[in-house]
């Protein structure tokens, strides 16, 4: 079973302006994913229908085969997302910020509170556990992003432009990070406008320019042509 299929994907915003043109994509389960493209391509608003922030205009996205139209509070336990603007309570604290997400999904406190330990450690946070998140740089802003999509422990992981405006030496740590627990059997799906990035990380890439798929292709395929 694939951990994500999109077919014929549309989305036209209010103000007219047409982000998604029928797009397909397929992630297998286990995967390490790319979604390339320039600024305005359509990456986020992908992003977005899948995680049910924005709505779409038509087609059918299902997620560990739980359709998001007939299923979606099934679809949206399996998936875990990381948007690209902090979206967090500025004087919560830390530790509570990520027991809090755990909460929404009907995690028992004790286990949510196991689990926040667990996934803050891992990122490095656990000092920081008791600062308000407004105190925290933007790369622990980014890593507390990450501890918080995971804590219900999705099958699916996605990540909008992680790395945009981070510095070089917590970008590598955040490779580091993704490709373990890809490793570890988590299907990641990224979005991101390095090749680079794209190149170091992921196994199947798909490039989107106007809303539109022009390339699907394994890295090494995608490589051997440019
Ligand atoms: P829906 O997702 O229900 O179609 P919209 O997202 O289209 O609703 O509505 C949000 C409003 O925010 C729109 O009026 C839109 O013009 C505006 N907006 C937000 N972000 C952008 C953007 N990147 N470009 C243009 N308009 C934007
Ligand atoms: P990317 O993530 O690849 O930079 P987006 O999905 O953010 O691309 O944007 C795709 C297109 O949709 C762009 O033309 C953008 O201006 C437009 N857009 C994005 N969000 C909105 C919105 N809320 N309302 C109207 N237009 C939007």
């Amino acid at each position: 079973m694939s951990a994500l299929t999109i077919r014929n994907l549309t989305k036209t915003y209010a103000n007219g302006v047409h982000a998604l043109k029928g797009i397909d994509l397929q992630v297998e389960k286990g995967d390490f994913f790319a979604l390339l493209g320039p600024n305005g391509a359509g990456k986020s608003t992908t992003i977005g229908v899948i995680s049910s922030l924005v709505n779409k205009t038509a087609g059918d996205v299902s997620i560990f085969g739980h359709s998001l139209d007939t299923q979606r509070a099934l679809a949206k336990m399996k998936i875990g997302v990381v948007p690209q603007e902090f979206n967090f309570n500025q004087f919560e604290k830390v530790f509570d910020i990520v027991v809090t997400q755990a909460g929404f999904y009907g995690i028992p406190v004790p286990l949510a509170r196991e689990r926040a330990e667990k996934y803050l450690r891992q990122l490095g946070l656990w000092e920081k556990r008791d600062k308000q998140s407004r105190t925290l740089s933007g790369g622990m802003k980014r890593r507390l992003m990450i501890a918080r999509a995971l804590v219900h422990e999705p099958e699916l992981l996605i990540l909008d432009e992680p790395t945009a405006g981070v510095d070089i030496e917590l970008r590598r740590s955040m490779w580091d990070f993704l490709t373990r627990i890809n490793g570890e059997g988590k299907t990641i799906i990224l979005t991101t406008h390095y090749l680079e990035e794209a190149e170091s990380l992921c196994r199947h890439i798909a490039i989107i320019d106007h809303g539109i798929i022009v390339e699907n292709t394994d890295m090494k395929s995608l490589l051997e042509k440019l």
